[in-house]
């Protein structure tokens, strides 16, 4: 049985993630101690547990030490079943997350499946709903599978209550090389919020459009019907001719929207004046589907503490493990094999 030290390198929650997905696509067995041990709450949370659940179910695997808390785990995989899915997160943990545990295994399944997911859709610390269908999907894409995300309903921390539903027709992953993004088309930013004042997307527009230069046209805000509140999220999208960048600010109670729309502004403004086709959660993200895939490359940014941790995780399955080198102008190029 493969044994993974859950506190290593960046030591959170995708390490679980991560180690579900790959026991399922390799078949091999595994166990995480040390769960998410220098984090202030140790161990499994809720969302942690929903998603290797639904990895459990999709894969029928068998666990043990699956519950809230939990410091160790124990995941024996066993034939992966495509089909028709529902996971609730009973919180207003990330949809994107438990998507993130079981889309590798159903990609490489044999027929097609069809998961819905409820509860947080555009959560701090995950992947919002906008960057999984427009950043993330289009390469899986690009890859062979088809998989097509909708957002039923949007769900924010702490009331949750989102959905979405995931399309996925099943196909062997092809390497592919993204290391140019081309030109870039355009931009646009989004100001949404739910049962909060408008003005608080308004300012967050405001800095947007001082700060980066982007004009009216470019720029929305959008309210959402109040019951899918409170909640706010800026989304600041750069599309290029090979590949789309979407970056956040979360909206969090005690933090002015000018700060919440700083941050954005300064991750794209990062993002734009380097040449890298992936940022650093896309990047991080990647590492799965081009391990799986056995080949590919990619450029990203400096290599995240999350890229770094997961190369390790995926070292554990495959013989093929990823490799970051550096290049000159600072962009990194990651490839397989
Ligand atoms: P922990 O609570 O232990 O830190 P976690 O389960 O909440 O863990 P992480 O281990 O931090 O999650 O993993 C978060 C995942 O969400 C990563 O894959 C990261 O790329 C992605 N992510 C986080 N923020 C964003 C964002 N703004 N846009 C896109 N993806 C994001």
């Amino acid at each position: 049985m493969i044994i993974i030290d859950g506190s290593a390198g960046e030591g959170g929650g995708q390490v679980v993630r991560n180690a579900c997905a790959l026991s399922l696509a390799t078949g091999k067995a595994v166990r995480i101690e040390n769960v998410r041990a220098r984090r202030s709450k140790p161990g499994l949370m809720r969302q942690h547990v929903t998603a290797v659940e639904a990895a459990c179910v999709i894969g029928n695997a068998e666990c043990q030490g699956l519950h809230i808390g939990s410091s160790a785990l124990s995941f024996t995989p066993g034939r992966v079943m495509p089909g028709e899915y529902h996971f609730a997160v009973g919180t207003a943990g990330s949809t994107g997350l438990v998507l993130q545990t079981v889309l590798m295994p159903l990609l490489l399944a044999d027929a097609p499946s069809r998961l819905v997911l409820e509860g947080g859709t555009h959560n701090m610390l995950a992947p919002p709903f906008d960057f999984i269908a427009k950043c993330f999907l289009p390469i899986i894409n690009r890859m062979g599978p088809k998989v097509e995300a909708r957002l039923i309903r949007h769900g924010f921390y702490p009331r949750g209550g989102g959905r979405i539903e995931v399309d996925i027709t099943p196909s062997p992953l092809q390497a592919i090389d993204c290391v140019e993004r081309g030109a870039l088309l355009g931009v646009s930013g989004h100001a949404l919020f739910a049962g909060l004042p408008f003005e608080i997307a308004e300012r967050e527009i405001n800095v947007v459009r001082r700060d980066l230069g982007w004009s009216e046209r470019e720029v929305c805000v959008r309210e959402l019907p109040e019951d899918q509140g409170p909640g706010n999220i800026l989304l600041l999208e750069a599309q290029f001719e090979h590949g789309t960048e979407i970056v956040s600010g979360f909206g969090q109670l005690g933090v002015t929207a000018e700060r919440v729309s700083k941050k954005a502004v300064g991750r794209m403004r990062g993002y734009l004046e380097s040449d890298a086709f992936a940022g650093p959660y896309l990047a991080d993200q990647l590492l799965l589907p081009f391990s799986l895939a056995g080949g590919g490359s990619f450029t990203t940014v400096k290599p995240s503490q999350h890229s770094l941790t997961a190369i390790d995780v995926i070292g554990h399955f495959l013989d093929r493990r990823p490799a970051f080198a550096q290049q000159p102008g600072g962009m990194h190029l990651l490839s397989v094999g």
